[in-house]
C-alpha cells in the first residue's frame, strides 16, 4: 500500500530524513514516536506531498510520488490528514468544512456530500454541531470534526500528526476513542503520537525515529517492554 525506499530529505543543509525505508500494508496501523525534531512530521508530510523528498521513492497505493503533479493530486485524494492544530476553516460551519473538498475536489453534488458528511459527523458523535462554527466548539470536538472532514474524502489511508497534543487532558480521550474506532473499522493509519496507551491498543508496529532515521521498530509490547536501543529507552523513560 505505502512504500518508502531510500528516502532522503534536506532542509537546506539540514538532513531531515536520512535513508528511510518503510512499507505499510493495507489495514496496518503504525505509530511513529521519537524526540522533538527527529523528523516524524516531515516523514508523514512527505507521504502526502505536503513536503517533497529529494532522494528515494515513495509509492502510495501503487502511485509513485515523483514530479508529476497529477499523480500528487491522485495520491492526496486517497490520503486523509489530521494535524495537531485542527486546521478547520473558521469562517465556515462544521458541515461546510466537511463538504468543501468532496464538492470541489471530487465534484460530488451538494446533497449527497451533505448526506455523507452528516453520516460521518454522526460517527464522530457530533452531528448536532453541524451548523456551528469551529470557534464555538471545544478542542476535542474540533479535532473530531477534522477527522470527519478527512473521512469525507473516503481516504484509503489516514495520517495523524500529534492529533491530541494540543488538547486539554479531558478532551484527549474522546479523540483517541474516535481513532480507536477508526482503527477497528480497518482503516490504514499512520499516527505520530506519544499516547502510548493508544499505541498499545491499536498499533501493529511502533516506529522510533531519531535524527531523521528509523532507529528501531517493533510490535508495541516488545518495543515498550524491551527497547533495543539506548536512545529509545531514554526516550521512553522520559515519557513516564
Ligand atoms: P516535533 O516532535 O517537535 O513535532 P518532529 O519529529 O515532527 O518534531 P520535524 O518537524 O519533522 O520533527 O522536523 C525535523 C527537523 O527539520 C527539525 O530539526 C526542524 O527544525 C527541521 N525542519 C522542519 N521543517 C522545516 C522547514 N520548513 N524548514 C527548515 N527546517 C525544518
Ligand atoms: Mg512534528
Amino acid at each position: 500500500e505505502i512504500a518508502l525506499c531510500g528516502v532522503h530529505k534536506w532542509y537546506g543543509r539540514y538532513h531531515a530524513l536520512d535513508d528511510i525505508n518503510l512499507s505499510i500494508a493495507p489495514r496496518e496501523k503504525v505509530v511513529i514516536c521519537g524526540p522533538s525534531g527527529s523528523g516524524k512530521s516531515t516523514l508523514i508530510r512527505c507521504i502526502n506531498r505536503l513536503e517533497a523528498h529529494e532522494q528515494g521513492d515513495i509509492t502510495v497505493g501503487g502511485v509513485e510520488l515523483g514530479q508529476d503533479e497529477r499523480k500528487v493530486d491522485a495520491v492526496r485524494r486517497e490520503v486523509g490528514m489530521v494535524f495537531q492544530q485542527f486546521n478547520l476553516f473558521p469562517h465556515l460551519t462544521i458541515l461546510e468544512n466537511c463538504i468543501l473538498a468532496p464538492m470541489w475536489v471530487k465534484k460530488i453534488p451538494r446533497k449527497p456530500a451533505i448526506e455523507a458528511a452528516m453520516h460521518l459527523l454522526g460517527r464522530v458523535r457530533i452531528p448536532e454541531q453541524a451548523n456551528k462554527y469551529p470557534g464555538q466548539l471545544s478542542g476535542g470536538q474540533q479535532q473530531r470534526v477534522a477527522i470527519a472532514r478527512a473521512l469525507c474524502m473516503n481516504p484509503k489511508v489516514m495520517l495523524f500528526d500529534e492529533p491530541t497534543s494540543a488538547l486539554d487532558p479531558e478532551m484527549v480521550k474522546e479523540v483517541l476513542d474516535t481513532m480507536v474506532a477508526l482503527a477497528n473499522d480497518g482503516m490504514t493509519m499512520i499516527c505520530v503520537t506519544h499516547e502510548m496507551g493508544f499505541a498499545r491498543q491499536v498499533a501493529d508496529r511502533v516506529i522510533f525515529m531519531d535524527r531523521g532515521r528509523i532507529v528501531e521498530e517493533g510490535e508495541p509490547e516488545e518495543f515498550f517492554a524491551r527497547p533495543k536501543t539506548e536512545r529509545a529507552s531514554l526516550f521512553l523513560s522520559q515519557l513516564l
